[in-house]
């Protein structure tokens, strides 16, 4: 095998999205990838683009989410424009809807805090909501607009930036997985494959999303876990859906092809992505109560995934402290959205450039101290 500038373990979106930046900066770069690339998380994904916090561990990640969101149009124009293909990016914002009596209330707290994170968010009435989308619940009491989110086919994205990829020199190597990292003392020289083969490469970048973990010598600097996701996919002539909806127990995303994906669920259950009885009925009866017309729809498509969720559900994207090592993954329920941004910083990183956002806490070594202390206290978990 020739000698690299850069190789790459994991051909999801983050792996894609680096190997294009790289390449199109003038290194020469391999992309590895366990199976054919594009097949895991970044696949299964329901593709929303919003920056916006689901719970308080994802503040710190707003920043990083709106910078990314604001890079998104002229991102997809890039990669569209290269690789000739169509990404079915929506820019339509989204709405979350709010069901109970104390709506006015929750509402006021949720724009305050969009306000004070930067994001832009609009209060809108019941009557405003479903002049917005039509065939929202009657029971919904008011609404939140997010008129800056978006949406983009996540399985159109990673295929067209596989392509383009491919377009702009990347070498991509299909059913090849990262065994190791091929290390000399303190300096990481590339990877190992399953074959036992070296790559050699002045970078080894680890973007294997879920899997990171399971590549020797990653553990400590990517301590990620699965986190399985159900998904239904609908089609209802009847039913306009314009933009992504929300209620406090689904997504509602349309595709431009007309379908409907309805999903929201988080289950800590290994590597297992069983589509069961019981996930796909809740995300029904939660579709349904958004959304009663979606009753009468067909069910087109079911499937899961695994994010890669990490122990602070922050992603993990910089340097390690082995010469040549970066990290980038456990990007959780905000993959997608953070395509943009990881490829970007991890392209400054390799130039030496330090990232204009603060993105101290997104580092690999955060995890790195946490471990040696165990090692050294003995302590095992
Ligand atoms: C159901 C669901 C809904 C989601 N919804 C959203 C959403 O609405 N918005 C959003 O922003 N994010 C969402 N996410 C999260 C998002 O999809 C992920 O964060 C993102 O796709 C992670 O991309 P990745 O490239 O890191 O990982 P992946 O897409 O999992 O890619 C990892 C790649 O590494 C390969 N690999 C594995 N082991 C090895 C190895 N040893 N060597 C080489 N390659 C290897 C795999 O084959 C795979 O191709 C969702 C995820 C799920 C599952």
């Amino acid at each position: 095998m020739k000698t690299f500038d850069a190789a790459i373990a994991g051909g999801g979106l983050i792996g894609c999205a680096i190997a294009l930046e790289l390449s199109r900066a003038g290194l020469r770069v391999a992309l590895f990838d366990a199976r054919d690339p594009g097949r895991e998380a970044s696949w299964a994904s329901a593709g929303i683009l919003s920056p916006a916090p689901e719970n308080s561990a994802m503040i710190a990640m707003v920043p990083l989410g709106r910078a990314s969101l604001a890079m998104y149009p002229d991102f997809i124009a890039s990669v569209e424009e290269m690789s000739g293909l169509s990404t079915g990016f929506r820019r339509k914002g989204t709405l979350e809807t709010l069901f109970s009596r104390r709506a006015k209330e929750e509402l006021n707290t949720i724009i305050a805090l969009h306000h004070g994170l930067g994001l832009k968010a609009e209060a809108i009435s019941a009557q405003e909501a479903r002049e917005l989308e039509p065939d929202v619940s009657d029971e919904v009491e008011a609404a939140v607009f997010r008129p800056e989110e978006a949406s983009v086919d996540n399985r159109l994205l990673t295929a067209a930036l596989l392509e383009a990829a491919k377009r702009s020199g990347v070498r991509v190597f299909s059913g090849s997985p990262v065994q190791s990292i091929y290390r000399e003392g303190s300096t990481c020289r590339g990877f190992v494959l399953h074959d036992g083969e070296q790559v050699p490469a002045r970078f080894g970048i680890v973007a294997a999303g879920t899997f990171s973990s399971q590549i020797a010598g990653i553990e400590d600097f990517a301590p990620v876990r699965p986190a399985k996701g159900q998904m239904v996919a609908l089609r209802c002539e009847r039913v306009k859906v314009e933009r992504v909806l929300w209620s406090e127990r689904i997504y509602l995303v349309p595709r431009n092809d007309g379908r409907i994906l309805a999903g929201a669920s988080v289950e800590h259950v290994g590597f297992d992505k069983t589509v069961t009885a019981s996930g796909i009925h809740s995300n029904l009866d939660a579709a349904f109560e958004l959304v009663p017309a979606l009753a009468a729809a067909r069910v087109e498509e079911t499937w899961a995934g695994l994010r890669p969720d990490t122990p602070d559900h922050l992603p993990i994207i910089g340097p390690t402290d082995l010469d040549g090592l970066l990290i980038a993954t456990g990007h959780f329920r905000s993959g997608v959205l953070l395509t943009p941004v990881t490829a970007k910083l991890v392209a400054d990183y390799l130039r030496g450039i330090t990232p204009s956002l603060d993105c101290d806490r997104f580092s690999p070594l955060r995890f790195r101290e946490a471990a040696s202390h165990r090692k050294v206290s003995g302590v095992s978990n």
